[in-house]
């Protein structure tokens, strides 16, 4: 198993050769990225940056993980249909962070919408990530009782353009390949079986056939020139097996711009096609929007009778802020019922604090500036990248500790993973290096405020990075694609 072998008996393999043949695997499978600096219309590309082996998880934290995320998917909904939850959470963010602020906006818009033109059917396509947080120096641990210190938490969950389901759904032969080419042939049952590519295309064809039209399209929005368009490409992929009659459009909010408008039926129509379901792959953070045209874009997209993915009330309920709220004691059982449940997802909390100008924030302020290795400071972004850590949250809080500044931010718990050696093959290959993941569950929702019509856990994502990066995320080149391998 992988955890042994780099740790100890990895000297009869040659690691080189190894290497070189994985790297084969993968880009014959589909594990690829569009090289850097290359043209939007290019498709020279490399591998995209995976790990050379499985990372041992444990199966009963993957089960535990699968089990919540349908009711993770139901709160997420049931949050996005709360308008007085939304507003009373957000409302100190977006007096400071125009970007959660322009999405506010559209939101209301949304709301003063007449009924009959407005689209009701919501599609959500989320990933909550979680780590392997272990109470105990993992180095020191042996296999067999490592299990009693680990413990799965939440990092977020994503309600926007939830990556990497493409890749991850093919990175499943590159590991038993890997695995067998080092001498361990009977691993079917450790790598387990993984679709997400599929699990993401029904939903969206689930959402088509709520449209209901037969020559509408699903419309992807991507940015102008993207780096992941081959994991995107395999979700299309996906949807032409289940569907091929259903065509896929790709647009930047630029291209829609010049490109698209609403018909009196108030029907997004982009170069003369239907659209049915709007698919986000950008436009989750500011950089996204370069001008006011895009958010006007936006909005004109919102307002249409298209399905979402998300929606501006699920992309809202997204946010850190949101999430940060719902970890208070109570919040949860006001959206899901059952006690039991409640208290599953709750298990998966660690503590997150609020930073607005109260007595809670300043005692927040004070928690961080005392201890900072233990807390991670967020603001309302996506996409890796953004966060604060350690000695940065003593300068940081330092600086903003009096303005109104620090309410865009939330502070979260500390989670420390589990670690364990592993080769992580990015432009440059690591050594063999210590290493820590974070696995993610792709969940599925169709439906509306009243009734659902789809939910279900579709599969996961394992992503690995060399311990010591604070960050994570594969496009911001943190991070590798990975798999579990589950003892
Ligand atoms: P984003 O939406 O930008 O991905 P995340 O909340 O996932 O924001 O944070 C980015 C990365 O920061 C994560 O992938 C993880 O590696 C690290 N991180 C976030 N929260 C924590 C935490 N509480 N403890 C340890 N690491 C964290
Ligand atoms: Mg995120
Ligand atoms: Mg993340």
């Amino acid at each position: 198993m992988a955890f042994f072998m780099l740790n100890s008996d990895h000297s009869r393999i040659n690691i080189p050769k190894l290497k070189e043949k994985a790297i084969y695997w993968a880009m014959s499978h589909g594990i690829l990225m569009r090289t850097k600096g290359t043209h939007a219309s290019s498709s020279c590309s490399d591998h995209a940056p995976f790990a050379l082996f499985p990372s041992v998880t444990l199966h009963s934290l993957l089960e535990e993980a699968y089990s919540v995320q349908v009711d993770f998917n139901l709160l997420i909904h049931k949050v996005a249909h709360d308008y007085n939850f939304l507003c009373n959470s957000l409302k100190s963010v977006i007096e400071v962070d125009d970007f959660t602020k322009n999405m506010w906006e559209i939101y209301e818009a949304t709301l003063k919408q007449d009924d009959k033109r407005k689209q009701h059917v919501n599609l959500g396509i989320f990933r909550s990530d979680y780590m392997l947080h272990c109470d105990k120096g993992s180095s020191s641990l042996v296999i067999k009782d490592f299990a009693k210190h680990l413990q799965l938490k939440q990092i977020e969950i994503n309600t926007i353009a939830s990556s990497f389901a493409g890749l991850a759904t093919n990175m499943v032969s590159v590991h038993r390949y890997s695995m067998a080419l080092a001498g361990y042939y009977e691993i079917e049952n450790q790598v387990p079986n993984n679709n997400p590519a599929n699990g993401l295309a029904r939903g969206m064809v689930e959402a088509w056939n709520f449209y209901g039209k037969a020559n509408s399209v699903v419309l992807f929005i991507v940015s102008s020139c993207e780096r992941n368009i081959f994991d995107q490409k395999l979700v299309e992929h996906a949807i032409f097996e289940i569907n091929p009659k259903i065509s896929i459009i790709r647009q930047s909010l630029e291209d829609i711009c010049q490109n698209g408008y609403l018909n009196e039926e108030n029907k997004l129509i982009i170069d003369g096609l239907e659209i049915a379901v709007v698919y986000f792959r950008d436009g989750y953070s500011p950089d996204s929007y370069k001008s006011q045209q895009d958010w006007e874009t936006r909005k004109m997209i919102e307002l249409s009778f298209a399905i979402k993915c998300p929606s501006i009330n699920y992309h809202l309920a997204g946010t850190k802020k949101i999430q940060q709220e719902l970890s208070r004691p109570g919040v949860l059982e006001k959206f899901i019922p059952d006690g039991s449940r409640v208290q599953k997802l709750r298990n998966t909390f660690v503590e997150q604090y609020s930073l607005e100008m109260t007595p809670e924030g300043e005692e927040a302020v004070r928690l961080a500036l005392e201890n900072p290795s233990n807390y991670v400071l967020k603001p309302q972004r996506e996409g890796g990248g953004n966060n604060i850590y350690g000695h940065e949250i003593k300068e940081y809080l330092s600086k903003i500790k009096n303005s109104t500044e620090r309410t865009a931010y939330i502070l979260m718990e500390r989670i420390f993973p589990f670690t364990q050696k592993n080769i992580l093959l990015f432009e440059k290959s690591t050594d063999i290096v210590d290493t820590v993941s974070e696995l993610g569950i792709y969940g599925i929702i169709v439906g509306d405020e009243h009734k659902i019509h789809m939910n279900e856990q579709v599969g996961h994502l394992m992503r690995t990075k060399v311990q010591g990066v604070d960050e994570g995320g594969i496009s911001a080149g943190f991070a590798a694609i990975d798999s579990p391998y589950l003892v």
